[in-house]
């Protein structure tokens, strides 16, 4: 199986992901978890793209396509992957269609999580995010158990920098303009299902779900 999550900044698809790749056991692939990884540990691919990131621009498409498909190698040999911010761009996604030819494999689904301006504000500047596992969280709509801490593992919670609200809005920007062609060039390809991401957490993922376990005919 394999499958894209697309949607703007702060549709959700973090807090999807981490529920569907545990039901369905999918390799995740975070393009946004990648990148802060590697500027955390400091090498050369976290060096070239933080720049980037902290203005709220995209990283280069070259840097971001070699990621992928090194991770999708790698997991080709398990069940399947789940993509979270990647494509961004509809030259990333025709490249991941190269690679997957190449692979012999083939999409499955694009989960397009849709949800407006004003909530995604709302959700970004008050999400907070654990540093040691990633994990997603909401000072208002999704707190954690114990404040500042994950109840996943126990690692403490920290407010992302392109979290602010004026980095929100160049991220915002940016998505419309250069992500948002991806919804036409998937429903092209009769791949796209649109969610409504404007309601409970859980809501949405049973509708996900639902998808996800419908036979094909
Ligand atoms: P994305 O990965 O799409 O940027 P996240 O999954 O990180 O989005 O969610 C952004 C913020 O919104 C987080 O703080 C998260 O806890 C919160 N959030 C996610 N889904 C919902 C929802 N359905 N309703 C309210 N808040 C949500
Ligand atoms: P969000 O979950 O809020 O949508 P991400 O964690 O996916 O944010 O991405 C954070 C930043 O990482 C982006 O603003 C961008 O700079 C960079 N990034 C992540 N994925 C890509 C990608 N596929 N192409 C280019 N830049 C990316
Ligand atoms: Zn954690």
């Amino acid at each position: 199986m394999l499958i894209i999550l697309l949607g703007p900044p702060g549709a959700g698809k973090g807090t999807q992901a981490e529920r569907l790749v545990s039901k369905y056991n999918l390799d995740y692939i975070a393009t946004g978890d990648i990148l802060r990884n590697a500027i955390k540990s400091g090498s050369p691919l976290g060096k070239q793209a933080r720049g980037y990131m902290e203005k709220g621009q995209l990283v280069p498409d070259e840097i971001v396509v070699g990621i992928v498909k090194e991770r999708l190698m790698e997991s080709a040999s398990r069940g399947g992957a789940l993509l979270d911010g990647f494509p961004r761009t509809v030259a990333q996604a025709r490249s991941l269609d190269d690679v997957l030819q190449e692979m012999g494999l083939k999409l499955d689904h694009v989960i397009h999580i849709e949800v407006e301006e004003e909530e995604l504000i709302a959700r970004l500047t008050g999400r907070r995010v654990c540093r040691d596992c990633g994990a997603n969280y909401h000072i208002k709509f999704n707190s954690p158990k114990v404040r500042n801490v994950c109840d996943q593992c126990g690692g403490e919670l920290y407010q992302r920098e392109d979290d602010s609200l004026a980095t929100v809005t160049e991220r915002l920007a940016v998505y419309k303009k250069q992500t948002e062609p991806l919804i036409d060039y998937y429903a092209a390809q009769k791949l796209i299902t649109t969610i409504n991401g404007n309601q409970e957490i859980d809501a949405i993922f049973t509708e996900i779900c639902t998808l996800l376990d419908q036979q094909k005919p």
